[in-house]
C-alpha cells in the first residue's frame, strides 16, 4: 500500500518534469511575431489583432500537448509538433495555426448566404429577404443622414413611425396603429398597457411556446395580469370564457397556432365570436378589449394561390378584434418589427406606456418596412415584389426550368460531382403554415471523391456560403429559395473544383 503510494507519487513527478522540459521549448509570442509569414498577416490585418491570435494558438498547443502527454504522447512526439508549429510559421504552403484562427474569426461575422433548404422564412437565415430595390435604399439611408424623426414641410421634429402607421391603416382597414421592434415587443406591450395587475382569459389550446423562451404564459406573468386558463387543450367554447370572465377580466387573448395545429376533434373560438363577447359585456359596464396574437400577419389571402387558410389580418379587424400583434417579417416578408393594429382608444394606451421608448423599431426597419408596405398597397402588384411571396407562389414549372438550367450550368467536364434534377419540398418555415408541403424542383450535388458531409461543409464555408440540405446522400439545393446569383457563384466554385 504504503509502497505504491510513493510509486504514484513519483510517476507523477517525472510526468511534471517531462511536461516542464516540453513547455519549455514552446515559442514565445513575441520571437512569432518577427516570423515572415505573421509578419505579412500583420500587414493586413493590423499588429493587434494578429498578436491576439498568435498568442491564441501557443495557449492552444500548449493544451494540445497537455492533453497528449496524459495519453502517454513521447517526448520526441511532443518536440516534432511543436517544431512542425514553428516550420509553418516561417514559409512553405503548409497552412498555419494563426491562420485557421484568423479564417475562423472572419467566419464569425454575419454574411450573406445562398439558402438551398427550400425554407422560405429561415430563422437562421435571417427570415425574410428583401428586394433589391429595397437594399438599395436602406444602403442610401445608412450611409447619409435621413428624415427619421424629422417633418420636412414643416422645418420640425417628427413621428418616426407615423407613415407606417398610415400605410397600416389603408391597408388593413383599422382606426390605428402601431410598430415596435418585434413581435414578441408587440405582445408584451400590448398586455403590459392593458391587463396589468388584471386577469386575461387564453384558451388552454393556445397557450403556447414560439421558440426562443417566448411563452404565452411567462409573457403574461411578465406583464403584470394573471392568467385564467379556460377550455381544454383540444376544444374550448364561447362559454368556457363567459364563465370565467370576473371584476378582474382585463382581456380576452387569442393566439394564432402558428408553428403547429391541433386536428381532429377540435374547437376554438374565433376572434368575431370573442367580440360579439365582449360587446355583450359592455352592456354591463365591462370593458374586455379581444387582443390577438397573429403571429405571422399575412394581409394577402393565401388561400387564392392555393395555399392553405391563414387568417389574414384585415379579416380580423373585420371580425372586430380591438388589437391585433403581428410580425412584419415572416409571411408579410418585411424587416424585423412587430406591427400593431386595431381600436385608436387601445392603440394610444399603447403609445402612451413607457415600454414603447425600449421596444421602438430602428431607422432601417421602418426604411424597409415603409417600402414594402407601400407594395402591399395594391395587393396583386405585392404578390409580384414582395421576394417571400414570389417564393410562395412560384409555379412549379418555373421551378423545374430553373432546376434544368442550374443543373446544365454546374454539370461541367472534368467535375468530381455528379449533378442531376430532383424533385423536392419546400416549406414556409418561420413557425407559419406548419402543414404547407410545396412541391419544388431541386439541383443535387453528389460527390465522387469525399464525402457528402465534407461538401456540405465546404459549400457552407465558402466565402459566400451556400446552404443546403443533405438528403439520401446527396446535397440537395432547392430553386425555390435559391438565387440566380446563388448559382452563379456556385458555377464558378465548381470550376475552381476542375481546375485541381
Ligand atoms: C413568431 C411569433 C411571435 C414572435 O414574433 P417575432 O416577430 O419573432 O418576435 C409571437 N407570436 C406568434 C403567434 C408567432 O408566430
Amino acid at each position: 500500500m504504503e509502497q505504491s503510494k510513493q510509486k504514484k507519487k513519483s510517476e507523477s513527478e517525472i510526468t511534471m518534469e517531462k511536461k516542464n522540459r516540453i513547455y519549455r521549448l514552446l515559442p514565445r509570442v513575441d520571437e512569432l511575431m518577427r516570423q515572415k509569414k505573421v509578419q505579412q498577416m500583420v500587414a493586413k490585418e493590423g499588429y493587434d489583432r494578429i498578436r491576439s491570435l498568435v498568442r491564441q494558438s501557443v495557449d492552444q498547443l500548449r493544451n494540445e500537448i497537455t492533453g497528449e502527454l496524459s495519453r502517454g504522447i513521447s517526448e520526441k512526439d511532443a518536440k516534432e509538433k511543436i517544431e512542425q508549429f514553428l516550420r509553418s510559421l516561417e514559409t512553405g504552403f503548409e497552412k498555419t495555426k494563426v491562420e485557421d484562427l484568423l479564417a475562423k474569426e472572419k467566419e464569425k461575422a454575419i454574411h450573406p448566404v445562398y439558402n438551398g433548404t427550400g425554407v422560405i422564412l429561415h430563422t437562421g437565415l435571417g427570415r425574410a429577404p428583401l428586394s433589391h430595390e429595397i437594399a438599395e435604399k436602406l444602403g442610401k439611408i445608412a450611409e447619409n443622414y435621413s428624415s427619421l424623426e424629422y417633418d420636412l414641410p414643416e422645418g420640425k421634429r417628427g413621428n418616426r413611425t407615423e407613415y407606417i402607421e398610415e400605410l397600416l391603416c389603408q391597408i388593413t382597414g383599422a382606426e390605428a396603429a402601431l410598430a415596435v421592434n418585434n413581435n414578441a415587443g408587440a405582445v408584451l406591450l400590448a398586455l403590459s398597457a392593458l391587463t396589468k395587475g388584471g386577469e386575461v382569459i387564453v384558451s388552454r389550446g393556445e397557450l403556447v411556446e414560439i421558440g426562443g423562451k417566448f411563452r404565452i404564459p411567462e409573457v403574461l406573468e411578465l406583464s403584470g395580469a394573471t392568467l385564467r386558463e379556460v377550455g381544454t387543450t383540444n376544444r374550448t367554447r364561447i362559454e368556457d370564457y363567459e364563465r370565467a370572465v370576473d371584476d378582474g377580466t382585463k382581456a380576452f387573448l387569442k393566439v394564432h397556432a402558428s408553428n403547429y395545429r391541433i386536428i381532429g376533434f377540435t374547437e376554438s373560438v374565433s376572434a368575431g365570436k370573442l367580440k360579439e363577447l365582449s360587446q355583450k359585456l359592455a352592456k354591463e359596464e365591462k370593458r374586455i378589449p379581444v387582443i390577438e396574437d397573429l403571429g405571422s400577419g399575412v394581409l394577402v389571402d393565401l388561400q387564392e394561390y392555393g395555399l392553405g387558410k391563414e387568417p389574414t389580418v384585415q379579416e380580423e379587424v373585420k371580425a372586430g378584434a380591438d388589437l391585433i400583434c403581428f410580425s412584419a417579417d415572416k409571411l408579410l416578408g418585411g424587416a424585423q418589427a412587430g406591427l400593431i393594429v386595431g381600436k385608436k382608444s387601445y392603440v394610444d394606451q399603447m403609445r402612451n406606456h413607457p415600454l414603447l421608448r425600449a421596444l421602438r423599431i430602428d431607422k432601417f426597419a421602418r426604411t424597409a418596412l415603409e417600402a414594402v408596405l407601400k407594395e402591399y398597397l395594391d395587393l396583386k402588384q405585392a404578390v409580384q415584389t414582395v421576394p417571400v411571396l414570389q417564393m410562395l407562389t412560384c409555379p412549379v414549372q418555373e421551378l423545374q426550368e430553373k432546376a434544368v438550367r442550374c443543373c446544365a450550368r454546374l454539370d461541367q467536364e472534368g467535375i468530381p460531382v455528379r449533378v442531376q434534377v430532383e424533385t423536392c419540398v419546400s416549406k414556409a418555415g418561420g413557425g407559419a403554415l406548419p402543414e404547407l408541403e410545396l412541391p419544388s424542383y431541386g439541383v443535387s450535388l453528389l460527390p465522387e471523391e469525399i464525402k457528402v458531409e465534407a461538401l456540405e461543409e465546404r459549400m457552407r464555408r465558402l466565402p459566400v456560403p451556400v446552404i443546403g440540405r443533405v438528403k439520401e446522400g446527396r446535397f440537395l439545393l432547392d430553386m425555390r429559395t435559391f438565387s440566380e446569383e446563388g448559382i452563379k457563384e456556385l458555377e464558378e466554385q465548381l470550376a475552381q473544383l476542375a481546375e485541381k
